[in-house]
């Protein structure tokens, strides 16, 4: 199936992966098997499938059929191995970091990554002799000098949440791997329907499936994607016992998500686009960040790595902190909430809920003013989205 699709566009891939009819059945709709265990026919089947002689179920943790659609169907449009789903996109980091880094390895990471993934890192993975440091990726100089002899992954989030910097890929992946690093992506943000870093030499590939993949701010969800069997084989022995296994329950629901991940990544890009346009020359707007402006520092490198801007935008409204949360406490229609991703649009202040955790030192030098205001672009019909706006502004 995986390899059928392979050529097809975007739309068909999200559409089709992982979807072929059920041979038992004949149901057209993925059968959810929510089951713990799995049946050997022999004990011979059973010490072969755990020899890794033999395809075949053995335990959940493991693998699951439902579990093994949603796997293949993203694996299929990033371009990589079968994928490893896990129960969170915080599981899936944790789990990539647990499976390719020893005592005394060291991490660079960009410095306005997610912030728990910075937290885990910091906190954490450091009381395990695990080192980490963050800095501008962007600045290739400046990922270049963090990088030490003993640099194992370079993390890179482009479009950088929330700040929206993009980080050269292809550059990345050649400055990792002169330093025998591996490259690790976290592509929740531009979704692989827009940027599909294996394409660029990344080795692994993470996704919160959370946010854009299912698309309905109702599962919670992550996934690995190695680009090859060789990266899988050193992952799935960790990803096996660690325990961050995802449900088939939520599988289900993913894959469900998923079907519709290219409609409306477009749909919140065409809105987005549009709202961009509409904060850019708001007069009570200080600055506007989306990839998709000219006025962005880095349009050029979005319009080469990506095949669109995405639904993302920060801006700063004039007046700071103040002025900002007046606005988010006013918009009606849009949600004050984190999170992002789904057909609803989102809005929130990052320095007070999701960097919060960040000391406010590390926040500015990452970009995240006191005053930043991010919003994540839904699919609703755009004029009722400005209309809200609208009457937000009035009000501040
Ligand atoms: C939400 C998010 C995560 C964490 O994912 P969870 O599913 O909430 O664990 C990681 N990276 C980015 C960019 C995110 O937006």
């Amino acid at each position: 199936m995986t390899d059928n699709l392979k050529n097809l566009g975007r739309t068909t891939q999200t559409i089709h992966a992982g979807q072929h009819v059920d041979a038992a059945t004949g149901a057209v709709a993925p059968p959810i098997i929510q089951s713990s265990t799995f049946a050997f026919a022999d004990c011979a089947q059973g010490a072969a499938r755990f020899a890794g002689e033999a395809d075949g179920f053995i335990y959940t943790r493991m693998g699951n059929p439902t579990i093994a659609r949603l796997e293949e169907a993203v694996a299929t449009i990033e371009g990589g191995a079968q994928g490893l789903a896990t129960g969170s996109g915080m599981a899936a980091f944790c789990t990539v970091v647990f499976a390719l880094l020893n005592q005394g390895d060291h991490l660079v990471g960009t410095s306005s990554v997610y912030g728990p993934s910075r937290v885990v890192m910091e906190r954490d993975f450091s009381r395990f002799g695990v080192e980490s440091s963050f800095v501008d990726t962007s600045d290739l100089d400046a990922l270049r000098a963090a990088i030490r002899p003993n640099t194992k992954i370079v993390f890179i989030e482009t479009p950088a949440n929330p700040t929206i910097v993009l980080t050269d890929l292809a550059a990345a992946a050649e400055i990792a791997h002169n330093a025998g690093a591996v490259l690790l992506v976290d592509n929740t943000f531009a979704s692989p329907v827009l940027q599909r870093p294996i394409e660029y030499d990344a080795d692994v590939v993470m996704h919160s499936m959370t946010k854009f993949i299912n698309g309905h701010t109702d599962v919670v969800a992550g996934m690995i994607i190695p680009k090859d069997d060789e990266m899988r084989a050193r992952l799935k022995p960790v990803h096996a016992y660690l325990g961050a296994c995802m449900d088939p329950h939520q599988a289900w629901l993913a894959l469900r998500g998923f079907k519709t991940l290219a409609l409306r990544v477009r749909a919140a890009q065409d809105n987005a686009g549009i709202i961009a346009e509409y904060l850019e020359t708001h007069h009570k707007v200080e600055w506007v960040r989306y990839p998709g402006l000219k006025s962005h520092p880095q349009y050029e490198l979005a319009d080469r790595q990506m095949d669109g801007p995405g639904s993302l935008i920060s801006f700063e409204v004039k007046g700071g902190v103040e002025a900002g949360a007046k606005l988010l406490d006013t918009v009606k229609l849009m949600t004050l909430a984190v999170s992002l991703g789904g057909v609803e649009t989102l809005i929130q202040h990052p320095s007070s809920m999701t960097h919060a955790a960040m000391p406010r030192e590390d926040r500015i030098a990452a970009g995240i003013t006191d005053g930043l205001v991010r919003v994540s672009i839904g699919c609703e019909d755009v004029e009722d989205l400005i209309a809200d706006f609208d009457r937000a502004f009035a009000e501040v």
